[in-house]
């Protein structure tokens, strides 16, 4: 089973209540709270042998990717990290340094933008390395960009460049929170997305909850010079490693206006879909994108 399909079963399970704003479906979800802020939750998971190699990577990295995946949530909806809560199945004998230093990775990463660890829990097991982060934030003044406000005509930019993170920068990654709230305070973003699997298929996401098509240049895509160096070595053009690879974790964002925020680029425009279907296209081809990247499949 694709997980997309896995998801669009999930997201038929959903039963609407006055006080969830945003539901399941969104990088996070959005509670009415007391005050008129509303509190955001969200929470991911990072498993050895999928999103990290714990033979290959040292344990503070890898407690900052998993901080840094989750705060990149909050930057997908401009939402102001608060605190996370945490739960670790350590592998039985990695100890109590190895441990220590998962903390600090999850510690560090979370105190770049104020955001405490509040709780947690821990056992060991016979398995590999998982953890979960669970983040909350707050809307503090800026109501949550969803994936779901995208407008025909709007144009469509990332904050990037984007392709062959997989050399290195996948764990080591700037969550974009604070562009995310300068984009949403000075300009009308009308849907907002992390790109966690790849462009194609994470603007696809905007397009199906927008009920809307998109078009992109391809030369207007700004591509990361890992995508040339990972291309040298395996033959695959750096474009394709751009539109597919993923866990850039940069923003794709659409709005009415011109932004002149420093790094964000206009790749494309969005449109009218054909016939209901939301599509993703490259300009001058009639030829949807298959919505490559990253699929967890169950
Ligand atoms: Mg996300």
């Amino acid at each position: 089973v694709s997980e997309a399909e896995f998801l669009s079963w999930l997201y038929a399970q959903k039963k609407s209540r006055a006080d969830v704003l945003v539901d399941v479906g969104d990088d996070l979800a959005a509670l009415r709270w007391d005050g008129g802020d509303l509190l955001l939750v969200g929470i991911d998971q990072v498993l050895d042998g999928v999103h990290f190699d714990s033979a290959l990577h040292p344990a503070v990295q890898i407690g900052r990717k998993a901080m840094n995946r989750n705060l990149s949530d909050c930057a997908a909806m401009a939402c102001l990290p608060v605190a996370a809560v945490v739960s670790a199945a350590l592998p039985r004998g990695s100890g109590i340094e190895y441990a220590r230093e998962l903390h600090r990775g999850l510690r560090e990463a979370g105190e770049m933008f104020d955001c405490r660890i509040v709780g947690g829990d821990t056992s060991a097991w016979d398995g590999k390395l998982a953890m979960s982060v669970a983040i909350i934030g707050r809307s503090a003044g800026i109501d949550p960009i969803t994936r779901a406000g995208a407008k025909v005509g709007d144009s469509i930019y990332v904050t990037g460049p984007l392709g062959g993170s997989i050399l290195a920068r996948h764990m080591s990654f700037t969550p974009r929170v604070e562009l995310a709230r300068t984009l949403a305070s000075r300009y009308p973003i009308s849907s907002m997305i992390d790109i966690s699997d790849g462009l194609t298929r994470d603007l696809y996401r905007i397009c199906q909850a927008s009920k809307v098509s998109a078009v992109i240049e391809s030369a207007a895509i700004p591509i990361h010079l890992d995508a040339i160096r990972l291309s040298s070595q395996d033959g695959r053009p750096a474009i394709d490693h751009a539109l597919g690879d993923g866990e850039d974790y940069e923003l794709i964002f659409t709005t009415g206006s011109k932004v002149e925020e420093s790094g964000c680029v206009r790749i494309g425009e969005i449109l009218q879909t054909d016939d209901g279907g939301a599509s993703v296209k490259l300009s001058g081809s009639t030829e949807p994108l298959r919505p490559g990247g990253w699929d967890a499949g169950v």
